[in-house]
């Protein structure tokens, strides 16, 4: 019988999870289904348990179930309870286990397909809200002299930050504390800001010839905050797609025990 697959979110017609996985799918030799279920608000455990139990082997989680996952997860791995969400439920045979792969996605997106390194420099985070909290612990045990989280809604920037210094460098405020005390050596915009056509408002000297600028959010143009960030003279721009290919990777190993090729899928993608 195929194994089934599925990401689970509301809205997610959109999803991009069931042609990345298929390519995997196809670059490996395996054969798989994935499809997308749109699940309305109250019904993701419904779905959930119902995709279980018809065969289903394995669900990925989307905007708006990442902490609903989490809550209902029988067991977490470590880097799911430090993003307090779930983005990965597998199940085999045993409990239903969550897992969060956005996080070493990301890292694997900047510090091996963009060659960036991260210990030692100097990172400002855009943003506070669940990318953000998925994101900081894997930057954190990379080693970065500073990181300064700031957030539209400063106070959850703050607490953010306190949630995560023991694991490092973090500071958390308002646009005001953009500015920092030196040149930022990569700029992650974790807001939802792209999506709406707009730019968070930190002032454009927050950038630098030097200064790195990556938006989680893609587009198939530069979104407007990579527009932004050219506009302001960064080093380079990059958006999330490749995050996107990455976490999607870490699943597909947590799934299948083998990992794909993702240079030639996010090529794919971005063609
Ligand atoms: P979320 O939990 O809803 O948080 C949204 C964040 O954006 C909050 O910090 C919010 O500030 C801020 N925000 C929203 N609209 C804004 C605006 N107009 N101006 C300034 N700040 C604004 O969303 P999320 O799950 O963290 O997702 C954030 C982004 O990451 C989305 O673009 C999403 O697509 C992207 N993402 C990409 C990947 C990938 O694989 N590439 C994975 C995960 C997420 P307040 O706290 O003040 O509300």
């Amino acid at each position: 019988m195929t194994a089934r697959y599925a990401v689970v979110g509301h809205p997610v017609a959109h999803s991009k999870s069931p042609l990345i996985h298929q390519a995997f799918a196809t670059q490996l030799g395996r054969v798989l289904s994935y499809e997308t279920i749109d699940a309305p608000p109250g019904d993701f455990a419904h779905v959930v348990r119902q995709f279980r139990q018809t065969g289903g082997a394995g669900l990925n989680v989307t905007v708006p179930y990442k902490q609903e996952a989490y809550a209902l997860a029988e067991q977490v791995s470590p880097r799911a309870e430090q993003a307090g969400a779930v983005n990965t439920l597998a199940w085999a045979d045993g409990p239903l286990t969550g897992d969060n792969t956005d996080g070493i996605g990301l890292l694997r997106d900047l510090t091996h397909n963009q060659r960036l390194t991260l210990a030692g420099r100097r990172l400002l985070v855009l943003g506070a809200g669940g990318a953000a909290r998925g994101i900081l612990g894997p930057l954190l045990e990379a080693g970065p002299a500073a990181v300064q989280l700031v957030n539209r809604t400063a106070q959850r920037a703050r607490d953010l930050a306190a949630l995560f210094r023991p694991l490092g460098p973090v500071a958390g405020g308002g646009w005001e504390d953009a500015a920092g005390e030196g040149a930022w050596d990569l700029i992650i915009n974790a807001t939802a800001a792209s999506l709406e056509g707009q730019v968070p408002p930190v002032p454009a000297r927050v950038v630098t010839d030097r200064t790195v600028c990556y938006d989680l959010a893609y587009a198939d143009g530069p979104t407007v905050f990579l527009q932004w960030a050219q506009a302001a003279g960064a080093a380079r721009v990059v958006d999330g797609l490749g995050m996107l290919v990455e976490q999607a990777a870490a699943a597909f190993v947590l799934w299948h025990g083998v990992r794909p090729d993702t240079a030639a899928v996010i090529e794919a993608l971005r063609r």
